[in-house]
């Protein structure tokens, strides 16, 4: 039945366009089960969300998880009054992915026991959740959920920026919504095509912090891998932004023709983005500055405009830097920060069609990650078997815990880091614990 259930599945699989690419290993509950069995980091995750080694304390007997298991059936409201009944649940019930909620007023496990309206989250930490399919309009690699070299880009700035943003602040939990609402810098839907209005003159100290450093990223990913220039679609959507409509129509008629002469496509997805491993050999040589030389001839086109005393005057230092920031700041999910009951995945979880492990990663090793090779359950089981198959004797291969065998040794004991950081003692401290 199994085998016959397989072949199907093999059989209705999307085409392999890339012969290189490896056939998709499956997650199985075979490997869940060995995962939280000889991997998953308990200790850690158990101090991390107790803000406290010793006895459990109300943050994590009054916290919310969340289980996924078989057949995406979905278990809200389970909690935990100690570290064996968490680390026991997790392996008898071996869930395909774990999320974590707020804290309560009561064991959320009571929800069912009491009357609607008694349970009430109560605080959360302050979390910030990026969808790489909020960059897809400006994304010339990939789009949804598949990701490159070239987005994670968006990503390293994301966190640079936010990282700088915090520190400036005092966080408090109440001051939740103002936070977001501070850090919230571009707005306005679909139909809005200048999303960012900073104001003329002297910016605000954010503004100006996340300014430095998205001028950088902006020349290095939009420009320069995104090469967001290089498109009719890409320039398009940049000149909508600006309010001079001959300028537009201008830029718009010597790129098309530029682009004809040198035999651009129209379409940068036009291979489609399902090897996107493939993709970081395919910049044109010839074309992989022009998004820059274009930019420089906006920016200049900007400047003569702004020098004309026209009654619709523009401030071209004001745009350009509203364009940078439209182009480079975070695209924050604001309901994840701003409602206590939303849920987001843990770290240490598997994502269930890549095997990816969700490992956490400090904003200084940000520009060191490759999200490419992460490890993935496939690979940590290697290899704990090939550390086992070279270490012959039972001695040899029960001395050294199986974390230990594997590269996933590099996550955890940054994991272990920084939930060190905080004091057992200090319970009012637990707003450092953030990645
Ligand atoms: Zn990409």
């Amino acid at each position: 039945m199994t085998l016959d259930t397989d072949q199907i599945k093999a059989e209705t699989k999307e085409p392999v366009l890339n012969s290189k690419a490896p056939v998709q290993e499956e997650v199985s509950k075979m490997h869940m089960d060995q995962y939280y069995k000889r991997l998953f980091p308990f200790e850690t995750f158990y101090k991390w969300l107790n803000y406290s080694t010793k006895e459990p304390t109300q943050y994590l007997k009054n916290r919310e998880f969340s289980f996924t298991i078989e057949n995406d059936i979905y278990l809200r409201y389970q909690s935990f009054a100690s570290f064996e009944e968490m680390k026991r649940e997790i392996i008898a019930k071996c869930p395909n992915k774990i999320d974590i909620g707020a804290i309560y007023n009561i064991p959320p496990k009571l929800a069912k026991t009491v009357q609607s309206g008694v349970l009430k989250p109560q605080e959360k930490e302050l979390v910030f959740d990026i969808d790489m399919t909020d960059y897809d309009d400006i994304r010339t690699c990939c789009t949804g959920g598949d990701i490159c070299h070239k987005c994670w880009g968006w990503m390293s700035a994301a966190m640079k920026i936010l990282n700088e943003a915090l520190r400036a602040l005092q966080l408090d939990n109440s001051a939740r919504k103002a936070i977001i609402n501070y850090l919230s810098v571009i707005r306005g839907g679909e139909d809005q095509s200048k999303k960012v209005n900073i104001g003329i003159g002297e910016n605000h100290p954010h503004i100006q912090r996340s300014l430095k450093i998205a001028n950088s990223y902006f020349k290095k990913v939009v420009l320069g891998s995104q090469n967001v220039l290089k498109f009719p679609s890409g320039w398009k959507k940049m000149l909508e932004i600006i309010p001079v409509n001959d300028l537009k129509t201008r830029l718009d008629a010597k790129w098309s023709k530029e682009n004809e002469e040198l035999g651009i496509p129209n379409n940068p997805k036009i291979n489609g983005s399902v090897n996107s491993s493939a993709k970081d050999e395919d910049i044109d040589m010839d074309t992989e500055s022009i998004s820059i030389e274009r930019w420089e001839e906006l920016v200049d086109c900007l400047e003569q405009e702004g020098n004309k005393k026209s009654k619709e005057r523009i401030y071209p230092a004001t745009l350009i830097s509203e364009i940078v920031l439209q182009y480079v700041y975070p695209r924050l999910d604001e309901n994840v920060s701003t409602h206590l009951n939303h849920l987001l995945k843990s770290p240490f979880c598997i994502h269930p069609k890549t095997g990816k492990v969700c490992v956490p990663i400090g904003h200084h090793e940000i520009d060191k990650f490759d999200p490419m090779t992460a490890p993935t359950i496939f690979t940590l089981l290697k290899e704990i078997d090939n550390y086992d198959s070279t270490n012959t004797t039972e001695e040899g291969r029960s001395s050294v815990p199986d974390i230990e065998k594997t590269s996933l040794k590099k996550y955890t004991k940054m994991f272990d880091m920084l939930v060190n950081k905080i004091p057992d003692t200090d319970p009012s401290r637990k707003d450092n614990l953030s990645f």
